[in-house]
């Protein structure tokens, strides 16, 4: 797949892979810091150029309906094609490849993860992996053939076509659905909402596993009209069964707001669940239940969450409610 093409004679060239189409002149990178004119063609500067990983919890990422209680390597690197006022990882996403950061080529990463006892697979997480698109690609695909499990935490703003070949690699998505107002997107992240309404589409056609993610924001994304708005547009378009996850914001880089009020989550999760089967509560230090899994048809619980304990305690080995045989995951 191209992922970038030239745009005039003097040298300029447009990326394809994300809605920002940056164009970029030679020895420039585009709004991502990660890709660069370089040589005639667009380049990933920082492929294999790692920021951190871990072992992490699966429930981490957050995916609570994909191998739940399981443990995955995590890894990320630096840039992001967002700027969002509230970044939680602002430290890597909006910083370039400092120097010094160590190097993977795909089969190193590969084999670590592989190595290591009952690990999942590999997490591309932290900063934002789309941009890391020939790296996740490669890494993934050699990773598929060893038996591991992909998985990838973005922002969703990508372009369909980049997005479709990365539905046949990564078997999992996490994808951060920030707001259901376009202005939120435009005023806070530094894009637009309908590529990333398109990316959960996508994904959602594509049968690989789907989690949201959205974190509440006081006043600026916490009203009820919108929530409404969030969890039928899901259940339309995802279905019924897509987990979303409502998570507290915390002050973090420009954003000095105080945290969301506990009470905000928690109404919110309520009317989430008139129109979806699996809301749960994030950064709330499991103190309101938000967390665990009830089966939608009987009741029961079928998976309890403290923290990152978790605990399969009414899931049979297909995924269904061992009370009543409702598929769960
Ligand atoms: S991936 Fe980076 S360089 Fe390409 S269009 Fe998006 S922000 Fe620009």
């Amino acid at each position: 797949m191209n992922l970038w093409e030239k745009h005039d004679n003097e040298g300029t060239l447009r990326c394809l892979l994300c809605p920002h189409l940056c164009l970029i002149r030679p020895g420039k990178r585009g709004i991502c810091g990660a890709r660069e004119n370089r040589n005639g063609e667009v380049q990933l500067v920082t492929a294999g150029v790692i920021s951190g990983y871990a072992i992490d919890p699966i429930e981490k990422k957050p995916l609570y309906h994909f191998y739940p209680g399981s443990s995955i390597l995590s890894a990320g690197s630096y840039g992001c094609n967002l700027r969002c006022d509230f970044c939680q990882n602002y430290h890597i996403s909006q910083n370039s490849d400092p120097g010094g950061s160590p190097r993977l080529e795909p089969g190193e990463l590969v084999s670590r993860a592989a190595s290591i006892p009952g690990n999942l697979g590999i997490a591309y997480t932290y900063n934002e992996p789309v941009i890391w698109y020939e790296y996740v690609a490669s890494t993934a695909r050699l990773a598929s053939r060893k038996g591991l499990k992909n998985v990838l935490v973005s922002n969703g703003y990508i372009m369909p076509e980049p997005l479709k070949e990365m539905t046949e690699f990564i078997d999992a998505f996490n994808i951060d659905l920030k707001s259901v107002s376009n202005d939120f997107y435009r005023n806070y992240t530094g894009a637009t909402l309908n590529p990333v309404l398109e990316a959960i589409r996508i994904i959602a056609a594509s049968g690989r596993h789907l989690e949201i993610t959205t974190l509440i924001l006081p006043g600026l994304n916490d009203s009820v009209e919108e929530m409404k708005w969030e969890a039928q547009w899901i259940a339309e378009n995802a279905g019924t069964g897509a987990p979303l996850h409502l998570s507290r914001y915390f002050p973090m880089y420009r954003r000095r707001d105080p945290a969301t009020p506990p009470e905000t989550i928690i109404k919110l999760r309520e009317i989430a669940q008139e129109y979806l089967d699996f809301v749960y509560t994030g950064n709330m230090a499991g103190t309101d239940g938000g967390s665990d899994t009830f089966c939608p048809s009987c009741g029961k619980m079928v998976i309890s969450r403290t923290g990152y304990n978790v605990r399969i305690i009414g899931l049979t080995d297909a995924g269904r409610c061992s009370n009543c045989g409702q598929q769960i995951i």
